[in-house]
C-alpha cells in the first residue's frame, strides 16, 4: 500500500514543503529510504521501526520503501521521524491515509517512542498556513511557538501512542487541551536586569549611547580598561524602542531556527544582546554549515550586536562585518546555493586605546608609538568609516561615585528614543528605511537640510580635520539625529558641532 504525508525542510530561512512517501508491497523484509536524504535523516529508518516496536506496533515483514520529494533538495535534521512514522503506519494500514490528508507534521522520536522538540517549527507553521493545510502536527514541547501562528490549528504529541490517537480524532486533543493562553505580545523582560540606572557619572557616553539609539547609529567606546566600556553598552537594549509584534515574531522565527527558543515562552520580546567572544570565527559570526544557519549577524538582528576588545577580533571576524553593516542582510554563498539572512544589526563596539590601556595618557601608558599604531591599525579604516559615533569613556573618579545622584532610569530614557524613533518613522514613511542611521547619499541631500550658520561650520571642519566624503556623510546623520531629539526641522550649527565632537577621535587616535 501507498501513503504520503506532507513535511517541511528549514533552507537558510526559508521553508521547503517535502512530501514523504511510504510504500509497504511484498518481497524480502528490508527498509529503504530514497530522495536525497542526509546521513541525520536516514537514521530515521532504526529509530521509528525501534519506536514503533517498543509501542507494540509491529510492521508486517514486507519491504518498506520511504522516498522524499522532490528528491533535488537534501533533507536535513531529525524532524522527519514523525513524517516517516506516519507515512509507514499509514502504508502498511494502520492508518488510514484520508486522516493524513492536509497535515503537516514534524519531530524527532526516540527509542522508546517519546517525540522530542526541533528547530524551526514557526517557520514550518506558518508554510502549512500559506499552503491551507488542515493543521498541524508538532512535539508538544514546541506547542507554544507553533501557536504563536494565528489562524491555524495545532496539536502537540508527546510519544508515539498520542501520534496515533491525535491523528484518528484530532478533537481528542482540543478536548484533551483547552487552549492555554497565548504567550503575551509585548512584555518587558528585560525590567529585572540591567538598567542605566546603575551607572553614575559617564553622563557624555550616556548622551552618545541616547543619540546611537535614536538613529540606530553604529557606536565605538573607547578608553582604558575598567572604565564601563561593557557596563555601558550591555544597557543600550534597554533603551532601544519596544519591538512590534511583527518585529518580535520575524526574531522569532530566527531563533526558531537556530534552536534557541525556550520551550515556556518562545515569543522574544526583547531586542537581542549579542556579544560573541573575540576568538569567534569568521563562520560563527555570519553563520555557517553546508546549509547555512543564523550567525551573530542574524542573531543580533534589530538589536545590539557588541564586540569587546574590537582589536583582538581576528581581521576576517571583523571584515565579514562591512557587507551586512552595508545592507542589513547577509549573503552565504554554498555549493547548494545562496543564502540570505537578515543582519540589521546595531554595531556597537569597545576597544582599549593601545595594547595596555593608557594611551594618550604618557605617565602610565608603556607603549612604543609603534605598538600603539599597529593596536588601531587592526580595525581598517573602512569598517572604521561605518561608525557614526566614537565617545571616550574615563574611569569614573571617586568624588564622582560617591556624591554622584543616581542616573537615569532606562524608561525614561526608552521615551525620549520612541518620540525621536517616530519623528523618522513618519519622516520616512515613503523610503524603505526606519531610522537616520540608515540614511544613503541621495537621501541625506533630501532630508538633511543645515541652516547658513551651520553649512559655515561644516566647510571649515571639512577642511581643517580633512574629512572624508564618508566621514561628511556620517557627521550629517549623527547631526540629523540629535536635530530630531529636540524636534527641530532643520539641523543647526549646534547639533553639527556636536556631531563633530563624536568625529574628533579618528585624528586623535588614528594618525
Ligand atoms: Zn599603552
Amino acid at each position: 500500500m501507498f501513503a504520503s504525508v506532507l513535511s517541511a525542510s528549514i533552507l537558510g530561512m526559508e521553508v521547503c514543503p517535502i512530501q514523504v512517501e511510504a510504500d509497504v508491497s511484498d518481497g524480502l523484509p528490508s527498509f529503504t529510504m530514497v530522495g536525497y536524504p542526509s546521513a541525520q535523516v536516514k537514521e530515521a529508518q532504526d529509530r521509528v521501526r525501534t519506536a514503533l516496536r517498543n509501542n507494540g506496533i509491529s510492521l508486517p515483514p514486507k519491504r518498506v520503501t520511504v522516498n522524499f520529494v522532490p528528491a533535488d533538495i537534501k533533507k536535513e535534521g531529525a524532524g522527519f521521524d514523525i513524517p516517516v512514522a506516519a507515512a509507514v503506519l499509514s502504508a502498511a494500514g494502520i492508518l488510514h491515509p484520508s486522516l493524513l490528508e492536509g497535515v503537516m507534521l514534524a519531530g524527532e522520536i526516540s527509542l522508546n517512542g517519546e517525540i522530542y522538540p526541533v528547530p524551526g517549527i514557526l517557520a514550518r507553521v506558518i508554510k502549512a498556513r500559506e499552503l491551507k493545510c488542515r493543521y498541524c502536527m508538532v512535539p508538544y514541547g514546541n506547542l507554544q511557538e507553533a501557536r504563536l501562528v494565528k489562524d491555524m490549528p495545532v496539536i502537540g504529541v508527546k510519544d508515539l501512542k498520542e501520534l496515533i490517537r491525535y491523528l484518528k480524532n484530532p478533537e481528542d486533543f482540543h478536548k484533551e487541551n483547552p487552549d492555554r493562553p497565548s504567550p503575551k505580545e509585548t512584555e518587558n523582560a528585560w525590567k529585572t536586569r540591567v538598567d542605566f540606572l546603575d551607572i553614575h557619572g559617564q553622563e557624555g557616553a550616556k548622551r552618545a549611547c541616547e543619540i546611537a539609539v535614536s538613529g540606530f547609529h553604529n557606536i565605538l567606546f573607547i578608553g582604558p580598561p575598567g572604565a564601563g566600556k561593557t557596563m555601558l553598552a550591555k544597557r543600550l537594549p534597554t533603551i532601544m524602542p519596544q519591538l512590534t509584534f511583527e518585529e518580535s515574531l520575524e526574531l522569532t522565527r530566527i531563533y526558531s531556527i537556530a534552536g534557541l527558543l525556550s520551550a515556556d515562552s518562545p515569543l522574544i520580546c526583547q531586542r537581542p544582546y549579542r556579544s560573541p567572544h573575540h576568538t569567534s570565527s569568521a563562520q560563527a559570526m555570519a553563520g555557517g554549515g553546508r546549509i547555512p544557519g543564523p550567525g551573530e549577524v542574524t542573531l543580533a538582528h534589530r538589536g545590539v550586536l557588541f564586540l569587546d576588545e574590537m582589536p583582538e577580533f581576528s581581521r576576517r571576524s571583523l571584515e565579514i562585518l562591512r557587507q551586512p553593516m552595508e545592507d542589513k542582510v547577509i549573503q552565504l554563498s554554498r555549493a547548494s546555493g545562496t543564502f540570505t539572512f537578515p543582519a540589521g544589526f546595531m554595531l556597537a563596539a569597545a576597544m582599549n586605546p593601545c595594547p595596555c590601556g593608557f594611551f594618550p595618557d604618557m605617565n602610565r601608558c608603556r607603549c612604543t608609538p609603534g605598538e600603539v599604531s599597529h593596536y588601531l591599525g587592526k580595525i581598517s579604516n573602512p569598517l572604521l568609516d561605518r561608525i557614526d559615533l566614537c565617545t571616550e569613556v574615563s574611569p569614573v573618579s571617586f568624588q564622582q561615585m560617591n556624591g554622584a545622584p543616581e542616573g537615569e532610569p532606562s524608561d525614561t530614557i526608552r521615551e525620549r528614543v520612541e518620540r525621536t524613533r517616530q519623528i523618522q518613522l513618519e519622516r520616512y514613511q515613503k523610503e524603505n528605511i526606519c531610522f537616520n542611521g540608515e540614511l544613503s547619499g541621495r537621501q541625506i541631500q533630501k532630508y538633511c537640510g543645515v541652516t547658513e550658520e551651520g553649512n559655515r561650520l561644516l566647510e571649515q571642519a571639512f577642511r581643517k580635520m580633512e574629512l572624508s566624503g564618508r566621514a561628511y556623510h556620517r557627521i550629517l546623520k549623527v547631526a540629523r539625529t540629535i536635530a530630531d531629539m529636540e524636534q527641530e526641522d532643520k539641523i543647526h550649527v549646534s547639533h553639527i558641532s556636536q556631531a563633530l565632537s563624536y568625529r574628533a577621535f579618528d585624528k586623535k587616535y588614528w594618525v
